[in-house]
């Protein structure tokens, strides 16, 4: 298989790469290092240093003609995208339309489009299925939400194959200390440097924590077929912030400092995703276990 990973160097993207080419597909990515890094990447992948909204794109999409392109490069911080929608929306929505353009032409077999839990913005029930409301509370939620509808007008209108992984929370090793998806990446850089851990709000907000490998082998499962809807990557178990604080100080194994801070404005208070449409149309589940999940980052932040 010909893969295409925009984002590759990034978080998700260079363990996608990686699953990739152990699985022997001539890996491609295009990446502009605004959030990624070179040090992330597999050496055995072609790498082009580019923005996806780049003119010379299209040109290489016509080149590499991949069977199936994995779009992960975003802007993906929710902070960002509010004090800048504009730049949000030039990466989230025209760099997806850009991408989109280029795969109808090359005939790609399949879109896989990481998209986010972000999309429903605030909602009061405990599990979430796709067909739930979506009503975004942030830019990020909504440029992702835009570029989820381009990318079904692309499959109504051309032809275009996809399918979209909306994920919940994704933690693992490489991820940066940064925003709300990267807690546990901000957790551990705290409990490392010894510095007291602040929690927004009261600690009880929850989320779906899953596995970055278990984002990898949806993505991996998803490259079989296009199914052309979206759904779910997500654990379906939900666990609050204080809880998970709880669980890492116990591999940390020694007391960690805790200051309480105001919540966020325009917060979720909750997020727990199902996952059974996936599970039904990839046959795929996650199989990490939280615990492990968080032992293994925390190996990889030391
Ligand atoms: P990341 O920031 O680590 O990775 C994004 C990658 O895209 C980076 O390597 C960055 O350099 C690259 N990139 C950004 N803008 C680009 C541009 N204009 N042109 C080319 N490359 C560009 O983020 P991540 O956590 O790995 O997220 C990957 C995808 O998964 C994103 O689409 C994000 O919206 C989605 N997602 C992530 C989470 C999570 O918890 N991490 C949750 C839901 C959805």
């Amino acid at each position: 298989m010909k893969a295409l990973v925009t984002g590759g160097a990034g978080f998700i993207g260079s363990h996608l790469v990686d699953a990739l080419i152990l699985n022997g597909a001539e890996v491609f990515v295009i990446d502009n290092f605004s959030s990624g890094h070179s040090s992330n990447l597999n050496t055995a992948a072609a790498l082009y240093q580019l923005d996806i909204c780049d003119s010379q794109v299209k040109q290489l999409i016509k080149e590499i003609k991949p069977d199936v392109l994995f779009h992960l490069a975003a802007q993906a911080d929710v902070g960002r995208s509010v004090r800048n929608p504009a730049e949000d929306a030039r990466v989230n929505i025209d760099g997806t339309i850009h991408l989109l353009e280029a795969c109808v032409e090359e005939s790609v077999k399949n879109f896989i489009f990481s998209s986010t839990s972000a999309v429903y913005g605030n909602v009061e029930r405990e599990i979430i299925t796709e067909d739930e409301l979506t009503s975004p509370s942030s830019f990020y939620g909504f440029s992702k939400l835009a570029a989820e509808c381009y990318i079904k007008l692309f499959h109504k209108l051309f032809g275009l194959p996809y399918t979209i992984l909306r994920y919940a929370n994704v933690y693992g090793p490489r991820q940066l200390p940064k925003g709300d998806g990267g807690v546990v990446a901000v957790f551990l850089e705290r409990l490392n440097s010894g510095e007291a851990i602040l929690i927004q709000g009261d600690g009880e907000q929850t989320r779906d924590f899953i596995y970055v490998e278990d984002v990898v082998a949806a993505n991996l499962a998803a490259a079989e077929y296009a199914t052309n809807t979206a759904m779910h990557v997500s654990t379906g178990i939900s666990i609050s912030i204080n809880s998970l604080l709880d669980t890492l100080t116990k591999i940390h194994g020694a007391p960690v400092e805790t200051q309480l801070t105001d919540p966020r404005p325009g917060d979720i208070k909750h997020s727990c995703l199902s996952n059974k449409l996936a599970n039904n149309l990839l046959g795929w589940q996650p199989v990490v276990p939280l615990v492990e999940g968080l032992e293994h980052a925390y190996r990889f932040s030391k």
